[in-house]
């Protein structure tokens, strides 16, 4: 177990970093979670990624008791709890990513612009506003998620999870990029983008689900 939650850290603190580098994040302002076990290991809160060593490592249960670590865990614990609680996550990256925050504060749903989308489970939607750290924004966190492993958080950011950190942070750059797509048709003036039905984006789903290496 001890030598599991070592090499969950390290590839936390990887993820984490990495959202920096990418320019998915910006200083502290994202977080990231992964889940060993009844256990969680989160980022902390306000300590920049590149400092964070083996002995920083937090951990906490599914009911938010911390079990582990000197440093406090990031504000947004709540909706990452929620989120194990309430999906079949195993991790967890939130952002701040500026493509798709400024999609948050537009629409309801990001438009079927790419099939990409399928790959979440779908038209990605907004969850509704709330202060950050909240149980209430965990709640609408959660609402938006429904079938769904991605989805944007208005006036706020991203929220993608998946099996690993690997597929959370694919997805999170996935969602960011479409959101940027998006963005990017809509502002020629004169024209509007063509959007996927929802019959073209079923049709993405099952081949994505195909899709990769064999075995
Ligand atoms: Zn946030």
């Amino acid at each position: 177990m001890r030598d599991a939650m070592e090499k969950a850290w390290s590839e936390l603190v990887a993820t984490a970093r990495r959202s920096v580098t990418d320019g998915l994040v910006v200083g502290t302002s994202g977080n990231v979670s992964v889940r060993v076990g009844d256990l969680v290991l989160v980022t902390p809160t306000g300590v920049p990624y590149d400092r964070l060593g083996p002995v920083d490592a937090v951990a906490v249960d599914l009911d938010g008791r911390q079990v582990s670590g000197r440093l406090r865990p990031t504000s947004e614990l709540p909706m990452h709890l929620a989120v194990y609680r309430g999906t079949g996550a195993r991790a967890i990256v939130h952002t701040h990513a500026v493509h798709a925050t400024a999609v948050s504060t537009l629409v309801d749903e990001l438009p079927a612009i790419h099939y990409m989308a399928a790959a979440m489970g779908g038209r990605i939607r907004v969850a509704g506003y709330a202060p950050y750290g909240t149980d209430e924004l965990a709640a609408q966190v959660l609402l938006a998620l429904r079938d769904r492993s991605a989805c944007l958080m208005r006036n706020h950011g991203t929220l993608v999870y998946g099996a690993t950190l690997d597929q959370a942070y694919d997805r999170t750059a996935q969602l960011e990029w479409m959101c940027q797509v998006w963005l990017t048709a809509r502002s020629v003036p004169g024209l509007t983008p063509a959007l996927l039905s929802d019959a073209e984006l079923d049709d993405a789903g099952g081949r994505l689900r195909g899709y990769g290496q064999p075995g």
